[in-house]
């Protein structure tokens, strides 16, 4: 998978390069680039920004560096046969970022990503690059941050972690809170490791029992007590056929 990353502070995306996804990277399983969107303004000053017509407080940032950046990057990702390309555009007033979202944006091979500053992108931009392929305008969450990089950071992380080859063992994701399948309204419950004994806190005996059907019908109680515990609304919205007649007697 290709990932584009245009932005005006490339050194924010230095993370990229440690753990996970510069494991991935590493092994040739991600082929990242980060740019830099003023190495596309022509002024002396590299000016990426200017006030918003209509007025108001803050500065918007402008149609010629982004356009300029986005069709280079394009042209250089075709040049390569990187596939066919998406743009995500972080912004607190787009769809949800979920699991959902992620496991889908994991099966396309090029992704292109731009993290605004100030009050956002002239909204041209969006709509230009929309009439060329697909958008995804995603919120990581209820509450605004001064800029889309941290945004990137937390949607390559997501992905990056689903594309084979990446987690030491595939099964990793399977029972993880929000994937798809039998568990897949409900968060993930506790984990524990050894020593059997803490500070007087014993592990629970039945994950010491080596009895499957037990550990698994365990772990099933303690997903649904911490999912009607911090997300019941998760619970509200699944279905009927959700759950079976031992998660209805809890
Ligand atoms: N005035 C904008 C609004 O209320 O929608 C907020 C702009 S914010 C200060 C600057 C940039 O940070 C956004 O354009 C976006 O790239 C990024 N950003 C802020 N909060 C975000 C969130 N919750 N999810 C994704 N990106 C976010």
């Amino acid at each position: 998978m290709r990932l584009d990353v245009v932005t005006i502070f490339p050194e924010y995306l230095e993370p990229l390069n440690v753990s996970l996804v510069g494991k991935a990277r590493a092994r040739g399983v991600l082929d990242v680039h980060v740019h830099d969107l003023r190495d596309w303004t022509h002024d002396r000053h590299h000016t990426v920004d200017d006030t918003p017509y209509g007025g108001g407080p803050g500065m918007v940032m402008k149609t010629e560096p982004w356009g300029d950046a986005l069709d280079s990057v394009l042209a250089d990702g075709y040049e390569r046969g990187s596939g066919e390309p998406a743009l995500i555009v972080p912004t607190p007033s787009g769809r949800p970022f979920t699991q959902e979202l992620a496991v889908r944006l994991s099966e396309r091979p090029w992704l292109i990503f731009t993290p605004a500053r100030y009050e956002g992108i002239d909204r041209r931009v969006v709509d230009e690059y929309a009439t060329r392929m697909p958008v995804y305008e995603v919120s990581i969450g209820d509450y605004v941050l001064a800029g889309g990089e941290a945004a990137v950071l937390v949607v390559t992380e997501a992905v990056a972690r689903l594309l084979p080859g990446v987690l030491g063992n595939a099964e990793s994701h399977r029972d993880d809170s929000f994937a798809p399948g039998a568990m897949a309204s409900l968060l993930e419950g506790p984990v524990h490791t050894k020593p059997p004994l803490w500070r007087g806190r014993e592990v629970p005996d039945v994950l010491l029992s080596g009895h499957h059907g037990k550990i698994a019908r365990w772990r099933r109680d303690e997903a649904l007590r911490r999912t009607t515990a911090h997300r019941p609304d998760l619970i509200e919205r699944s279905g009927p056929g959700s759950f079976d007649k031992k998660d209805r007697e809890m």
